[in-house]
């Protein structure tokens, strides 16, 4: 991965412009200097803060902007997040325009930070193409574990980069971590090859499920775009209330991260239209999409969220 500071091969990279100019060479003024761990890293989300943490181990300390049931699609930061984030020895954030709101932020941080965009690494190719609050690829990566596991490599060389001595212990957790994300892909595959093909279609709140249904072999529908900063207007009800008539969907998801008012408007005029009842999945068996779960909870880590979801999903659709 690049960081920032190499100004040029970021733009050269196809990312976006302004959330990823943070650091400009020769213009370092503000962040602290490292010289022992803990290294101090700040972070968007809690999905690259289970990351960060996974590979940083105790040379680290992780600071979350966004943290659980927090949609990052409309996150705004504060004057202390910006803060934080000149403190920090180095930040993580998803890129792809999932922080939507923050690109003034990092803008305002210019050449004070060593910010790293985790999807950076990531070929271009492998994106699905998604208009998403002023970028063209859907930022969910997450969602198909072989592709996330595609983040960790970048997260392991900026810790390298920053703290050589730590260079053994980040390669070995790294390692491990992408044992552990292999074995969980091979999980994920087999169980939801135990529902029928006919029965893989995902309705869910926001579009924030693509490269799962890709990855994985769902049809894939949501309420609202793929971000969440966009409402969803009558013609998008009118199409999702259709659909889930026309396939007979049993089941739709919600999610911890994004309200649930518009689906159920979805599901009462779908028994009016359709005579169709349809159940809708949420409270404790809710989807982690943009947020893992709180501390304590099954979905608090990367792993575990995806196990959460894949059992409901399963459990709702076979
Ligand atoms: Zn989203």
């Amino acid at each position: 991965m690049r960081a920032f500071r190499v100004g040029g091969l970021v733009a050269a990279a196809g990312l976006c412009g302004a959330i990823l100019a943070i650091g400009l060479p020769g213009c370092s003024s503000g962040q602290p200097a490292f010289k022992e761990p803990p290294v101090r890293v700040v972070v968007t989300t809690t999905m690259i803060a289970d990351l960060v943490k996974r590979v940083g181990g105790d040379r680290v300390t992780v600071e979350t902007l966004m943290g659980p049931g927090v949609d990052p699609h409309r996150y705004l930061p504060s004057l202390d997040d910006r803060k934080k984030i000149e403190a920090a020895h180095l930040v993580f954030f998803n890129g792809l325009h999932l922080e939507g709101k923050m690109t003034d932020t990092f803008e305002k941080s210019r050449g004070r930070v060593r910010g790293h965009a985790v999807t950076d690494a990531i070929d271009r190719s492998l994106l699905r193409h998604a208009d998403v609050d002023g970028g063209e690829h859907d930022p969910h990566v997450w969602f198909d574990v072989a592709l996330w596991s595609r983040c960790v490599a970048p997260v392991k060389d900026a810790l390298v980069a920053l703290d050589p001595a730590g260079k053994d212990t980040y390669e070995k957790n790294a390692a491990d971590h992408l044992k552990e994300l292999d074995a969980l892909d091979k999980e994920v595959r087999a169980e939801l090859a135990t529902v029928p093909p006919a029965k893989r279609k995902l309705v869910t709140s926001h579009d924030a499920f693509g490269y799962f249904g890709r990855a994985y072999g769902f049809e894939v529908r949501g309420l609202q775009g793929v971000s969440t900063a966009s409402e969803s207007g009558t013609k998008d009800v009118k199409e999702l209330v259709d659909y889930l008539g026309a396939n007979k969907i049993p089941a739709v998801f919600t999610e911890t991260s994004v309200p649930d008012a518009g689906l159920k408007t979805v599901l009462d005029t779908c028994l009016r239209d359709h005579q169709h009842a349809v159940k809708l999945i949420g409270g404790a068996d809710a989807l982690y999409s943009d947020a893992l779960g709180e501390p304590g909870t099954p979905g608090a880590t990367y792993v575990g969220m995806i196990r959460h979801n894949v059992s409901v999903i399963v459990n709702a659709l076979r």
